[in-house]
């Protein structure tokens, strides 16, 4: 098979989840004479923060719904920050609510998740949303792994029975990505960094999937032939003077694509696979949370979860 063809297209599907939801924003701006809307706190000056939440501001704008940018600086108090996710939980014109992680070391990232109204949970990580997921009930699913499950829905045709490795635990990325894959019949494994024999278990995965934070940690040697391949990894690395950039630094994911690219089905590139998603499927949540919150009910984009 050609290389191009192994590429799953995250810029594509992006566009076209964007594309099937867009109507729904010009539905609900007529009905209810105001937009859609998204609050996006960032607290502090981290450069990929920024970059993240800009992104995010910008695809809300350009689909159809009011982004509020709430700026603090990294010394605001606990306090003073519960207090801001309070106002916007009461006001009834703001839809979504995000907190831009992570947050400074003197703030519970805990406490400040659980006090986002859940229905305006846009992220998905208030423990309402996390437990509804496990319940096979989701209300609100984290937006990266929504975003590979559905690149993965419209790459394979029939998922149930599939073994599925995940390497990496977290609350926002593996342990909701495991749910998803649960919830459409695959056998899941959680790997973590304590797992032993790691290879051994990603080399029987049918999918795999890599959200390590480890830049191009997993090669060759843990991909099955003809595996699907979800590298959620996002890491910034410095590049040496030969080569072909300017540029000193350029991203990779937790998987080498080129010592693998020759052993798998498919695979996401990075950049261009699973952060389009992601940024995608944070518009659906908050044009989610629009409908929610005038009672109204919203399509479900990914067959098989309500
Ligand atoms: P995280 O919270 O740091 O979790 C990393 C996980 O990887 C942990 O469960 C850790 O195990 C495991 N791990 C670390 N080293 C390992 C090793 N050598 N072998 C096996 N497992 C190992 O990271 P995250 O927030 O889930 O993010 C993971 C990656 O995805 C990062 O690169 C992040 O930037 C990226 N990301 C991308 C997007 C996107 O939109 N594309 C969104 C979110 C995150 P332990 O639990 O044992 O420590």
């Amino acid at each position: 098979m050609e290389t191009n063809n192994k590429i799953i297209n995250g810029k594509f599907y992006a566009e076209t989840l964007l594309k099937e939801i867009y109507p729904l924003s010009i539905e609900y701006n007529k009905k209810y004479k105001r937009k859609p809307s998204l609050a996006v706190i960032l607290l502090g000056s981290d450069p990929a923060s920024q970059i993240y939440v800009k992104n995010k501001i910008r695809t809300a704008q350009n689909n159809n719904i009011e982004s509020i940018e709430i700026l603090l600086s990294s010394e605001t108090s606990q306090r003073i920050l519960l207090d801001k996710i309070t106002e916007l939980n009461n006001n009834s014109k703001i839809d979504g609510i995000l907190v831009q992680l992570p947050l400074p070391k003197h703030i519970s990232e805990q406490l400040v998740i659980q006090t986002i109204n859940p229905d305006k949970d846009v992220d998905g990580f208030h423990p309402n949303n996390f437990g509804k997921l496990f319940m096979g009930k989701p209300n609100f699913i984290p937006c990266t792994p929504m975003g590979c499950f559905y690149m993965l829905k419209k790459e394979i045709k029939e998922l149930s029975g599939k073994n599925a490795v995940i390497i990496g635990r977290s609350n926002i990325v593996g342990k909701p990505m495991a749910s998803l894959l649960l919830s459409a019949n695959c056998t899941v494994t959680i790997a973590h960094s304590k797992t032993k024999n790691l290879i051994d278990k990603c080399k029987k995965a049918d999918i795999l999937i890599a959200a390590i934070g480890k830049p191009e940690m997993v090669n060759e040697e843990y991909i099955k032939k003809n595996a699907i391949v979800i590298d959620v990894g996002i890491n910034r690395i410095e590049t040496n003077s030969t080569e072909t950039t300017n540029k000193k630094s350029k991203l990779v994911g937790d998987v080498n694509y080129n010592k693998v690219i020759d052993i798998v089905e498919k695979i996401t590139p990075v950049p261009g696979g699973v952060g389009p998603m992601t940024i995608a499927c944070l518009i659906h949540n908050t044009l989610k949370a629009a409908f929610l919150n005038k009672k109204e009910g919203f399509i479900n984009i990914i067959e098989g979860i309500s």
